[in-house]
């Protein structure tokens, strides 16, 4: 059960163990920002906070952002990740509402912009709450360990996506990440950059560990960690 912490009037956030997601309402309905790793009941507890519909919209499809998928009839998620994450098979209640870069989705006076960010999955997105200056990162903006190995990744398009969101920055004055600490300066996305950038020159020393059955490499940063595969 995810412990609830308010935000302001109309925006949550749900501390579900290492992990966290969010529920944003606007003037005609709310949207849950993913969905926990152990919160299968993620939208009854959104409704016990606004009268509205609720729609589910995934920053990316990983298990640790899906748990409360099922109770949903449609994910708003990138169609790779919907597949290439298993969305599709772990939750075959649940049907693809598609969502691409550009898209506006509008909850009453309360437009959230999808931004495409490839890299940590390859449907991954960053989602602008173009009122509330905020953005909602995922999994790609953090203070943690960013997973970066395995068969659903895109570590080639990462650096590009970064550089992407950093274009956007005057439309934004802070960062919800959603492993580690949760609220993060703007300028967060240079700084994993610049970390992903000094890990990519082979500068950064690293240790083996053991992940999910894979050994891979961990690298530590000032800024955040990577977990790479090991070559
Ligand atoms: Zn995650």
């Amino acid at each position: 059960m995810a412990e609830v912490i308010k935000i302001d009037d109309n925006t949550w956030r749900f501390e579900d163990g290492f992990v966290r997601f969010f529920l944003v309402e606007g003037d005609e309905k709310a949207a849950m920002i993913d969905s926990g790793v152990n919160c299968p009941n993620a939208l009854e507890m959104a409704k016990e906070l606004t009268d509205k519909p609720v729609i589910l919209i995934n920053t990316h499809g990983d298990g640790d952002h899906t748990s409360g998928t099922n109770g949903f009839s449609h994910i708003y998620i990138h169609p790779s990740d919907y597949e290439k994450c298993e969305v599709n098979t772990r939750y075959p209640g649940t049907d693809l509402k598609e969502i691409n870069d550009g898209d506006v989705i509008d909850l009453g006076n309360r437009p959230l912009k999808i931004i495409h960010i490839p890299g940590h999955t390859s449907g991954s997105v960053a989602i602008l709450d173009v009122k509330k200056r905020a953005l909602f990162a995922g999994d790609s903006v953090q203070k943690g360990h960013i997973f970066m190995f395995g068969n659903k990744r895109e570590p080639e398009n990462y650096e590009a996506s970064l550089e992407k969101l950093a274009s956007f920055e005057s439309e934004y004055d802070l960062i919800y990440a959603s492993h580690d600490e949760c609220i993060l300066p703007k300028d967060y996305v240079e700084k994993v950059k610049e970390a992903w950038k000094l890990v990519n020159s082979g500068d950064v020393p690293f240790e083996i560990v053991e992940l999910y059955g894979n050994k891979v490499r961990s690298y530590t940063t000032e800024y955040c960690g990577f977990y790479l595969e090991d070559m």
